[in-house]
C-alpha cells in the first residue's frame, strides 16, 4: 500500500533483495549520497534511506531499504517486507550464482507482498568486463519471462544507478496515482 506523507505527496517503500555481495549497499549509496566503499561497510546500520524524488513534476519519496546483511542467513523478516510497493531484485554480473537466486529472491517477495509489488531486475558490476558471466541477453530474458523491468547498473561507475530508482518509482506512480 502507499502511504500519502503528512508534509508532500506520496511515500513509497521499497526494498532491495539479492545475494549478499551483489552490492545492494553500494547502489543505494551511489543513489542517495552518491558514494562508493569498496570494502562492504556501507552495509552495516543502515535500515532504509528516504530520498526526494519528483515525478511528472510530482512530489515523492522514496523510502529505499537495505538489508543490514541479513540475507547472507537467509533471515530476510517479514517486517522488511511489509508494506513495499517496489522491489529492487539485484544479482552480479559477474557471479553466475547470484544470476541464479533470482527465482528465490522473488518467490520470498511473493509470499510478503502483493503480487503486483513492482519489481525491477537489476544486473549490477557491469564494470567488471573481463568478469562478466552473465550476459544482458540472459538478464533481459529473465526480466520478460517474470515480467520484471530490466536494468544493468555499476554501483562503482555510476551507470544506470540513478535510472534504475528513476524507473522504479516512476511505474510504482503510474500504478498508484
Ligand atoms: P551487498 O551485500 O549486496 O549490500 O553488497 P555491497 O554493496 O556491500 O558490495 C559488496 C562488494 O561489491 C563491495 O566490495 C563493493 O565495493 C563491491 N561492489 C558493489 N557494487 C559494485 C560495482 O558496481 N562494481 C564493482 N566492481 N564492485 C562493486
Ligand atoms: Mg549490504
Amino acid at each position: 500500500h502507499s502511504e500519502e506523507d503528512s508534509s508532500d505527496g506520496y511515500l513509497f517503500k521499497i526494498v532491495l533483495l539479492g545475494d549478499s555481495g551483489v552490492g545492494k549497499s553500494n547502489l543505494l549509496a551511489r543513489f542517495a549520497r552518491d558514494e562508493f566503499y569498496s570494502n562492504s561497510k556501507s552495509t552495516i546500520g543502515v535500515e532504509f534511506q528516504t530520498q526526494k524524488m519528483e515525478v511528472k513534476g510530482n512530489k515523492v519519496k522514496a523510502q529505499i531499504w537495505d538489508t543490514a546483511g541479513q540475507e547472507r542467513f537467509r533471515a530476510v523478516t517479514s517486517a522488511y517486507y511489509r508494506g513495499a510497493v517496489g522491489a529492487l531484485v539485484v544479482y552480479d554480473v559477474s557471479r553466475r550464482q547470484s544470476f541464479d537466486s533470482v527465482g528465490r529472491w522473488l518467490n520470498e517477495l511473493h509470499t510478503h507482498c502483493d503480487m503486483n509489488v513492482i519489481t525491477i531486475l537489476v544486473g549490477n558490476k557491469t564494470d567488471l568486463k573481463d568478469a562478466r558471466e552473465v550476459s544482458t541477453t540472459d538478464g533481459k530474458f529473465l526480466a520478460e519471462s517474470r515480467s520484471l523491468f530490466f536494468m544493468e547498473t555499476s554501483a562503482l561507475d555510476s551507470s544506470n544507478v540513478n535510472a534504475a530508482f528513476q524507473t522504479i518509482v516512476k511505474e510504482i506512480y503510474n500504478v498508484l496515482s
